[in-house]
């Protein structure tokens, strides 16, 4: 029966597949074989690998329940440890793989099942069960960490359905086999959404507890635009979709047409479009989509490729790359934004759960300010990459001039050192702070003259300033861009910044969605800096748009008092521009 099953949309577009569940360990992994013998080497390492992942993990929690004298369960853990190096249960594994080509993940859980079948005919063994099943979880956690990377394995289409995703996960999807993807928990603004929407992978995230109630090969429709879920969906439901799907095309082909158009509205204005990155490889799609340069490049993705940490020749090649093939064209880089949701490197060492509330913790200038190291080799790379190209540099999550002043004074000597060294760099490299602390937008003139440039953060702008979690699906209907108070402190930040001659652009989602477009215009921003996806869409809603119309869309809009009646009114004006 068909079944509807709404979440939040954070990428458009229709996947129409099967449901291969990915990381829920309640449910079941489906049949999977190697297709081909040559793999069965590295399936094997994932495995051997899989395991001593588990042992070190059943080690530190045993020596951490020791430490606890109240819990006794330190033989739980030990009888963990007997299981992961018993040779026959190792070798059964080895033998599923290896003469049955099944996939790791697949072999494990077979072998296991046939050991639980066996155990429950013996009711005093019920607690091995237990053991087993813990086991089994175990391992499938750390042989699907990795299978993330590959999933054309599986030699099939899919709709992936996961519990949640970071960013780097979905970085590192393969465009071919992945339709689309699902989620449990996550928001509009989270990372995890802004990677999916640049790679143009379909997704609907907070659809609650989606892992527990679907299995694998369950045929769904996953429609990104209106966040749904349809669970076996009818005949006329599919045809249906695939007609949205077959228009969704056509309009993407048209707009692309226009892409060199000049973006210029009715009355004469010229807008400067440019575009958000988070590899060097999407330079390629800011070139074909005609952008007037690189608005905000999000280097903390450098860690998603890097296991350690980037030295400056990994940080130098990335930036050099980009800015060459830009060839003149102005790159934004930004400086890294690591904490929060972004906590790469750091995954790995569970230290980031160290941090309570990592969105108001050692984030971004503040992590970079208190490992200088670290920082200093970001810095060298980027003003060395400035002898290529007009570099820009961007400092996120700034809340005070002092924290400025102090990036100027290490900027200043890694340019002189550099200097010493012989290395080209320009000496003329602007520097420039987000504004996504609400703190600074209300005293943006405080920061008028020591900075070169402002760029409007309105992902985490939203956040602080209204108080909700950009991740955090339970709270996502509360994430609202067309508050009121939003209106009212972008009005301030772009009025502050043009009255002061001081550029200002904007490189939250707010600027790459067409619903808002004719406001920000009307605002004064001048400058947009969007996913590639978006250009064509905001460049179409300008150049059809004028400054006088804008005007009054932002007239009406701020004597609105509540955001429903704003989104209501913009959603009307849009169209009219569209
Ligand atoms: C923002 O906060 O709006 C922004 C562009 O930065 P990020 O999404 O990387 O936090
Ligand atoms: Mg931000």
């Amino acid at each position: 029966m068909e079944t509807i099953i709404r979440g939040i949309p954070v990428s458009q577009g229709i996947a129409m597949g099967p449901v291969y569940v990915l990381g829920s360990f309640e449910a079941k992994l489906p049949p999977s074989y190697l297709p081909d013998e040559e793999m069965i080497p590295a399936e094997v390492e994932r495995f051997q690998n899989a395991v001593a992942k588990a042992q070190s993990e059943v080690e530190k929690i045993k020596l951490s329940v020791q430490a606890d004298a109240k819990q006794d369960v330190g033989p739980i853990f030990e009888a963990h440890i007997l299981i992961l190096s018993d040779r026959p249960f190792k070798s059964e594994v080895l033998r599923r793989i290896q003469r049955n080509r099944m996939t790791a993940g697949y072999a494990v859980q077979c072998t296991i099942g046939e050991y639980v079948r066996g155990l429950k005919d013996k009711p005093f063994l019920n607690p091995r069960i237990n053991d087993m099943q813990d086991i089994e979880r175990r391992l499938l956690r750390a042989i699907l960490d990795r299978q993330y990377e590959d999933l054309h394995s599986l030699g099939r289409k899919v709709v992936v359905i996961a519990r949640d995703l970071t960013p780097s996960q979905i970085a590192d999807m393969d465009r071919v086999n992945v339709l689309g993807f699902a989620t449990n928990i996550g928001g509009t603004t989270g990372h995890a959404a802004i990677v999916a929407r640049a790679r143009e992978i379909p997704a609907v995230v907070g659809l609650g507890n989606i892992t527990d109630t679907i299995t694998s090969g369950t045929e769904v429709i996953l429609d990104g635009t209106r966040g749904l879920l349809i669970v076996q969906p009818q005949d006329n439901t599919r045809t249906a979709y695939e007609k949205i799907q077959a228009d969704y095309r056509r309009f993407g082909v048209e707009l692309m047409s226009e892409a060199g158009w000049p973006t210029v509205t009715m009355d004469g204005c010229r807008i400067y479009i440019q575009g958000n990155i988070e590899f060097p490889h999407e330079t390629d799609s800011i070139i074909r989509n005609h952008a007037d340069g690189i608005g905000l490049y999000r280097t903390e993705f450098l860690y998603v490729d890097n296991k350690g940490e980037p030295n400056e020749e990994v940080h130098f090649d990335a930036y050099s790359r980009v800015v060459k093939a830009m060839s003149g064209r102005p790159v934004t880089i930004r400086t890294l934004d690591l904490g929060y949701d972004k906590d790469f490197h750091l995954q790995d060492n569970d230290s980031y759960l160290t941090e309570r509330n990592p969105g108001l913790g050692c984030r971004a200038i503040r992590y970079c300010l208190a490992n200088p190291d670290v920082f200093r080799a970001q810095l060298r790379a980027i003003c060395r990459a400035s002898a290529f190209g007009e570099v820009k540099l961007l400092i996120p999550m700034v809340c005070s001039r002092e924290e400025v002043q102090k990036v100027v004074g290490l900027v200043r000597n890694v340019q002189e050192r550099l200097s010493d060294e012989g290395a080209a760099y320009d000496p003329d490299m602007k520097l420039g702070i987000m504004v996504e602390v609400p703190s600074v937008a209300l005293v943006l003139d405080h920061f008028c003259d020591i900075v070169d440039f402002f760029s409007i953060g309105t992902n985490d702008l939203i956040q602080y300033l209204l108080a909700v979690d950009r991740t955090n699906e339970q709270v996502a209907q509360l994430y609202r861009p067309e508050h009121p108070a939003v209106l009212r402190i972008l009005l301030n930040v772009i009025k502050t910044a043009n009255d002061n001659h001081v550029p200002i652009s904007m490189c939250g989602e707010m600027a790459g969605d067409p619903l808002f477009v004719m406001f920000l215009l009307g605002l004064g921003l001048r400058n947009f800096s969007v996913s590639p996806p978006q250009m064509p869409e905001v460049k179409r809603i300008i150049r059809n748009s004028s400054l006088a119309a804008a005007t009054a869309v932002v007239d009406s809009a701020l004597e609105l008092s509540s955001p429903r009646d704003v989104r209501n009114f913009l959603r009307v004006e849009a169209t009219k521009f569209a």
